[in-house]
Parts: structure tokens; sequence; C-alpha cells
């Protein structure tokens, strides 16, 4: 498990209390990577090379941006006039548990990929907004997640 510290802006659009303004949190993010064999130093894959990689799209894209639903034109429209900035458009609400969602399922598969030699796989995301409170996303969660909206488009289909 590696975790990543950063801070970073967001506003949840919709929200009826004060998650609606724009704000920020100094978020802690936690990678579970693991793997079906161990290198012939007894570990599933060197840590500083997990560190690397999540560290450094973490810095690249999230640190010290503002994390903003993709259909927030309103927020976009304003943050767009700072100069300099630095937006992540996301492709729903930046809410702990979609940020856990979007790195588990859409960047952590793509990074994890460029590790050649090992057979690895991350299998759990847990962001913290604070020290407080916290989302976790797991494969098997959004397996489950998977297996009821195809249940959903079976019964459709049935109907
Ligand atoms: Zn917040």
């Amino acid at each position: 498990m590696r975790q990543v510290k950063f801070c970073a802006g967001h506003r949840l659009l919709g929200h009826e209390g004060k998650c609606a303004n724009l704000h920020g949190h100094n978020y802690l993010i936690q990678f579970h990577v693991t793997g079906n064999e161990i290198d012939e130093l007894g570990r599933v894959v060197d840590f500083g090379v997990i560190n690397k990689l999540f560290k450094g799209w973490i810095d690249d894209h999230w640190d010290h941006g503002f994390i903003i639903w993709d259909k927030d034109s309103n927020a976009l429209d304003a943050l767009e006039q700072v100069r300099p900035n630095k937006i992540y458009r996301l492709p729903y609400n930046p809410t702990a548990e979609n940020m856990a969602r979007y790195l588990l399922n859409e960047v952590g598969p793509k990074l994890i990929a460029t590790i050649k030699g090992y057979d690895l796989r991350l299998t759990k995301v847990v962001v913290w907004e604070t020290e407080n409170a916290s989302a976790e996303v797991t494969i098997d969660s959004s397996r489950n997640q998977a297996d009821a909206m195809l249940r959903q488009v079976q019964r459709a289909n049935l109907n």
C-alpha cells in the first residue's frame, strides 16, 4: 500500500450545504496494489516504482489544482479566468467516492500497465478528504456494481 498526500480545491455541484462553495482539502490517498507473483527479492513490486507512478500522476494532475466536474461550466468559466490555473475535469462530481472510483478504474490500470514484468492489479483506493472522512472503492465493489447494472439491463430486455 502506498500513500500520497496532496492538496487540491473542488466543489460539489448541487450540494445542499457548504460543499457547493469552492474550497479545498489536504487529501490523503491510499493505493493498494496486489500481485500474483513475488520477485527474486521477495516482493510483489518495488515500492519506489509504485510511488513514483502514483505520486507522479497526482503531482502532475491534481496537486495544487482544482478538481471540477466537467459539467460544472459555472466553476470552470470562473477558474479559467485565473492565470495561471490548474484544472482537472472529472467526468462526475468530485466527491471522495468518485475520485477513488476514477483512480481505481481509469487512472490506475493505465499506470500499472506501464510496469513491465509484473502481474499487478490496483485492487483498492481509499481517498481521505479529512482525517475523519474517507471513501473506499475496491475492484470487487465496482465489479458488484457492474453485475448489478448487467442485471438491470437483462431485466430491461425481458420486459
Ligand atoms: Zn470538499
